[in-house]
């Protein structure tokens, strides 16, 4: 390594009691999604940071007029999204955007550590939100902290984009989402994104399955529950769906597999599907006239939206071709296509020359389930675009989630020979 590179790694060592007390703080602002609490104080204290870093700060806020439709769970509450942007001593050069959620899942009852606490226990910061995702905030704002430390002549220019709302998904959304619809993020404005969601140290993120969430209604004459053959049973039609389903759909999914690259969980590397809530009926006597079913469907990248749409459509008209009083109806509240991006993307490489250096082995991961490297990649076009950030991949979402101190230094550290090679001296 070069001098210059010592340099860039020491700095970040030096930052560590830096990084851990403001990833304290961060936990300490329970940010939660649903509904969206404490959101405007999270990002002013970014915001507050950023500036006193240097930065040019701008808070991006969904207009109150579009919240019901943009941020459905999230009772009208406010949506700001932080942008900082700092460029290079060096002049122009490549345009590299870091972006991150701030918002966290709720921390269920059986916690032992205090999930709004910071404290930290064997190496480890314990807290919600701790490895996804406000230790890959931490990281990104300190990988370039330590460029500017080490005093390396850096060029181009760095944007953090510090966003609501990943953790409730949607077609749509209030954070990424929102700041790609209105071209402030942008394929004419960014060269290289980096979302430092949880990977692991040795992960690289290329990509997700893709995804429907919906519901099926079926409808059926309500009698008597004493003459049931007088009405309609919409119990007895979903119990039939689901059946055939599971007889006819499921044995065929289980041999669709992601190929090539490896699934995190490794359990989720097959196309699913999973009906998750059921409803029907309104008493013992009476013969159910509705009854509705929601499901999730993941599927793989040989697999299509409208395939994977049409294909449970098709089991329906099925069924109603041998049973003309099938009457149902179809919803969806959330549909991706997988996203994948290839090998020869320049990032792809960096980050893999970077995990090297580190002395590990990286190694590119799909995960199972969506995140918003969708909304830059199919959105946007900016296919450049990688999750790499500290933290294990199945700890999110977890009871006594926690960061330990060692990886958030050495994912800070990875993060840092990143922007090295597209900002330094030496880069692109
Ligand atoms: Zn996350």
């Amino acid at each position: 390594m070069t001098g210059e590179k010592d340099a860039l790694l020491k700095a970040v060592d030096d930052c560590t009691q830096e990084m851990t007390e403001a990833l304290q703080a961060l936990i300490r602002i329970p940010t939660v999604n649903p509904p969206g609490e404490r959101y405007v104080e999270c990002v002013e204290y970014f915001d507050a940071w950023l500036e006193t870093l240097g930065y040019e700060t701008e808070i991006v806020s969904v207009p109150e007029e579009r919240l019901a439709e943009l941020s459905p769970q999230g009772n009208g509450s406010p949506r700001p999204n932080l942008l900082a942007r700092l460029s290079g001593p060096g002049g122009p050069g490549l345009r590299v955007h870091l972006n991150g959620h701030y918002d966290v899942v709720p921390a269920a009852n059986d916690w032992t550590r205090d999930p709004w606490g910071g404290e930290i226990a064997d190496g480890k910061i314990f807290g919600r939100g701790s490895s996804d995702m406000k230790g890959g905030l931490v990281a990104q704002i300190f990988a370039v902290e330590a460029l500017r430390r080490a005093g390396i002549q850096w060029s181009g220019q760095v944007t953090h984009s510090i966003v609501a709302d990943e953790e409730t998904v949607g077609n749509m959304n209030a954070g990424t989402g929102f700041l790609v619809e209105q071209g402030v993020i942008a394929a004419g404005n960014t060269d290289a994104v980096i979302i430092t969601e949880p990977f692991g140290l040795d992960g690289i993120g290329v990509g997700h399955k893709g995804a429907i969430w919906g519901e099926f209604i079926f409808h059926g004459k309500q009698s008597h529950g004493s003459t049931p053959h007088l009405g309609v049973n919409a119990v007895e039609l979903l119990a039939r769906f689901l059946a055939r389903v599971e007889t006819e759909l499921q044995p065929e999914l289980r041999t669709r597999l992601v190929t090539d690259i490896p699934v995190a969980p490794p359990e989720a590397a097959m196309s699913t599907m999973s009906f998750d809530t059921i409803s029907g009926g309104v008493a013992t006597n009476v013969v159910p006239d509705r009854c509705s079913v929601t499901f999730n469907r993941r599927f793989v990248h040989s697999e299509s939206l409208e395939g994977t749409r049409g294909e449970l459509l098709s089991i329906l008209e099925e069924m109603q071709g041998e049973d003309p009083r099938i009457e149902y109806e179809y919803r969806e509240t959330y549909a991706t296509e997988p996203t994948l991006v290839g090998d020869d993307q320049p990032l792809v490489q960096i980050a893999r020359r970077a995990i090297t250096e580190m002395g590990r082995t990286p190694t590119a991961t799909i995960s199972a389930g969506s995140h918003d490297q969708r909304f830059f990649v199919r959105n946007a076009g900016i296919s450049n675009a990688i999750l790499y950030g500290p933290g294990p991949t199945n700890i999110s979402h977890q009871s006594d989630e926690f960061l330990a101190i060692d990886d958030l230094v050495q994912g800070t550290k990875t993060l840092a020979l990143m922007l090295y090679e597209m900002l330094g001296p030496e880069g692109s």
